[in-house]
């Protein structure tokens, strides 16, 4: 039996390589040292895996920017307008950050790939461009030597090192193309055939190749390209290791049985799988790797469970088991020794990538042994964990278990609220509003470090931010807008801020974990019930609204992003824990509510990313998310406008869901795809309030009133005028105050002007 990795956190214990790479970006450092420290991030990796116990290490992991990126520089497919750039220094390293970012040290910008999420998690991947052009004569393109050059770095830490690839099969479903992607299979196979005959020159043995594509449900002709695919390609001496993860593949055993691979990976975390099902259909020869540590969560495992699972495989396998986590460790933080700040007990609790790692070798060694005594000392913690008193406040459980039908919605239907809230709020047509966040001044976050390092005592913090509260009132009114934020000055994060107020939720020094390039997030962790010490907003909230007769929106962060941004507790269902945090949420809107509050949003931008990888599987997700985003808000009388906010994702596929939201006015996402969203409202309408964004915030740019007429205009096609409103596409935070003044400043010229054509009309 080999216990192997499919790949490990490449940022570092200490984000090494975010700081490598920004330094390179700003050139503090040249080309030779950051080769020279990316080389040490990959050694030492290599260390800590071996160390572990790993047998098997993985190579071809590692990535300056993104692993997909990689298999882009690998199989030389560079979009023209990155290898025309006319750049006498025209060098790989600089190439390869135009096309992940726009620019580099050298050469010009260039409107850099686009960026998306690796399937249900927080990574984001570049996605390749592919074309007809780019395919073509591409085994003369293909270079491996990086990949080949690392493996042997690599054979320094242990005489057994695979390689890991993305399969042709994935990496086409995950790009873009203008013509139909699959018609350009044959070109791409010619790439991939060189790469294995470059590996198998370079005496390379296993290869992984990672197909996550398999989770999904493809379709005829997907899976047709997957059999033609590997029929095609030629193996040599290689022996493919064929690993899939976020989502069982039991759907495709007989698609996958049939080709020449020599083991399959299988998930066993991620979705229910029949694992020895699929084994008596694989061919008696293959490898079977279970991957049975979770890659994406921090918690230790329960091993001995684990353990009385995988016996019966090993008497049955022996030899031909293979032992991994469940995906890369990329999704998981390095190394839980560094946490100090964390007490015992809840350490106790947590394994990181490094403790994933050893975990395996624990239970390499009971099952070699069948001998279980050392791994149920080790899971004694993971199991006290469930019953630990600081997980179980009754109080909620009870509460949870408590709800009925009808704490999920608000009494009162849609019509009914806008005649009430209308009354109360007066607003005009077209009212125009915000998304929440105002310029993140380099003050305001003095402020907040300041505060955090106790420097600033509460009242001289309170006091600042109120000032910052005060000068974003000022400027709304000055402006013109019709409803008003507080500016957010007192989050650094949606997410952390809620999460600090929270009891349940736990926060790490060092958890971090790559999100894109050098950016990182830490996630918080929810480790048990959740419940409000305190009231989290409404002193902020109330300020404002003392300083205007406008009314000011109160903003809140949902349930479900709140979930989907966070390590969740694996004891009770996310379902469940949706509705505890939607319960504190439900909480303050009742406290703002009862301090005088019209308007509270509630933003949920991650509610899209949250989805299971399988689409069978989107429905119930959905339910459960929508319901916990109802429960967050149905505390609200019709009086009470709910708004929420929605970025980030392709939302036309889950406009049903969104429309159970049932919020009175959902503002979004939309200006950088000139409304495209709007398209979806063909088919559907949207019955609530609407605020398609009118300009992109993620451009210093400041759009123009005419712009802006546009695109309302266009806006107006899909929603009635009654029911649009006027606002960004989303916070302002990342923006300066005086882009951001010229650019609100048109924004309500142009809302003015249409309700002025609209007069004239009627006149
Ligand atoms: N209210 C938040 C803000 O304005 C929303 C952030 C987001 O959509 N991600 O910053
Ligand atoms: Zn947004």
């Amino acid at each position: 039996m080999q216990i192997h990795n499919l790949g490990f956190p490449r940022i570092g214990a200490k984000r090494e390589l975010k700081f490598t790479l920004e330094k390179y970006w700003r050139g503090e450092i040249n080309q030779d040292e950051f080769y020279k420290q990316c080389q040490q991030r990959r050694a030492d990796n290599w260390k800590i895996q071996q160390q572990a116990g790993i047998e098997w290490l993985p190579v071809g992991d590692f990535a300056h920017y993104d692993h997909v990126l990689n298999t882009t520089l690998l199989l030389g497919i560079i979009p023209e307008r990155f290898s025309h750039n006319h750049d006498s220094d025209n060098n790989s390293l600089d190439v390869e950050f135009r096309i992940a970012r726009g620019q580099a040290p050298s050469g010009c910008e260039c409107a850099a790939s686009d960026m998306t999420k690796w399937f249900n998690t927080n990574y984001h991947y570049i996605v390749p461009e592919l074309s007809t052009s780019a395919v073509i004569d591409l085994a003369s393109k293909v270079n491996a030597k990086t990949l080949i050059e690392q493996f042997n770095e690599a054979k320094q830490f242990s005489d057994k090192v695979k390689p890991v690839l993305l399969g042709p099969i994935s990496y086409l479903y995950l790009s873009t193309c203008e013509e139909d992607s699959i018609s350009l299979l044959p070109e791409l196979l010619k790439g991939y055939q060189e790469i294995f005959n470059q590996l198998n020159q370079a005496g390379i043995t296993w290869l992984q190749l990672d197909e996550p594509v398999l989770g999904l449900e493809l379709d005829q002709r997907w899976q047709q390209a997957f059999t033609q695919a590997y029929k095609t390609l030629e193996k040599g001496q290689l022996k493919l290791l064929l690993t899939s993860y976020f989502a069982s593949i039991d759907h495709h055993i007989s698609l996958i049985q049939s080709l020449p691979f020599d083991g399959l990976h299988i998930d066993t975390v991620a979705e229910n799988s029949n694992v020895s099902k699929i084994i008596s259909e694989l061919p008696s020869h293959w490898i079977v790797s279970l991957g049975i540590i979770n890659g994406r969560n921090i918690w230790k495992t329960d091993l001995v469970s684990v353990y009385q699972k995988v016996l019966p495989f090993y008497r049955e396998l022996g030899e031909r088991l293979w032992l991994a986590p469940s995906c890369s460790l990329l999704h998981s933080p390095v190394d839980l020794v560094q946490e100090e700040k964390l007490d015992d007990e809840f350490k106790s609790w947590l394994a990181f990538a490094k403790q994933k790692c050893q975990e395996l070798t624990l239970l390499k060694a009971a099952l070699i042994n069948e001998n279980s005594d050392d791994i149920t000392v080790y899971s004694i913690p993971a199991l006290g964990r469930a019953t630990s008193k600081r997980i179980n406040n009754t109080e909620v459980l009870e509460r949870v278990g408590q709800l009925t039908k009808k704490d999920f919605h608000r009494k009162e239907g849609f019509a009914q609220r806008k005649a009430a809230q209308q009354a109360v709020l007066n607003l005009p047509l077209l009212p125009t509003t915000t998304i929440g966040s105002f310029p993140q001044t380099g003050d305001i976050r003095q402020v907040r470090a300041k505060w955090r390092r106790g420097e600033l005592n509460q009242e001289e913090y309170t006091q600042l931010i109120k000032a910052e509260i005060k000068g974003a009132i000022e400027r709304q009114e000055e402006i013109g807008l019709d409803v008003l934020v507080h500016g957010e000055a007192e989050r650094n994060d949606m997410v952390e801020y809620f999460g600090e107020l929270l009891d349940g939720v736990a926060f790490t020094q060092f958890a971090w974990v790559q999100s894109y390039g050098s950016r990182c997030v830490k996630p918080p962790i929810i480790f048990g019930d959740i419940s409000r010490k305190q009231a989290m907003t409404l002193e902020w909230i109330n300020y404002a609204q003392s300083l205007t007769n406008k009314p000011v929106k109160a903003m809140l962060t949902g349930p479900i992003t709140i979930l989907s941004w966070s390590f969740v507790r694996d004891d009770i269902s996310r379902a469940q824990v949706a509705n505890q945090i939607a319960l504190a949420i439900s909480d303050e809107v009742e406290d703002l509510i009862a301090s005088g509050t019209q308007i509270i949003q509630i933003d949920e931008p991650a509610i899209r990313e949250g989805m299971p990888v399988k689409q069978s599987l989107w429905s119930e997700y959905l339910s459960w998310a929508t319901s916990a985003f109802c429960l967050s808000a149905a505390k609200a009388p019709a009086s009470t406008q709910i708004h929420t906010h929605m970025c980030y994702s392709e939302f036309n596929e889950i406009l049903a869901a969104i429309i159970d939201l049932d919020a009175d006015v959902l503002t979004v996402e939309t200006s950088r795809s000139n409304m495209a969203l709007l398209d979806a409202f063909e088919e559907q309408d949207y019955p609530n309030d609407l605020g398609p964004g009118v300009y992109d915030i993620h451009s210093p740019n400041v759009p123009s009133v005419s712009e802006m007429v546009n695109l309302l205009a266009k806006a107006e096609k899909y929603i009635p005028i009654e029911r649009l409103w006027v606002n960004p596409d989303c916070g302002l935070k990342t923006r300066t105050w005086p882009e951001t003044k010229l650019a609100l400043e048109n924004m309500v010229i142009a809302a003015k002007e249409i309700r002025e054509q609209l007069k004239a009309k009627v006149a």
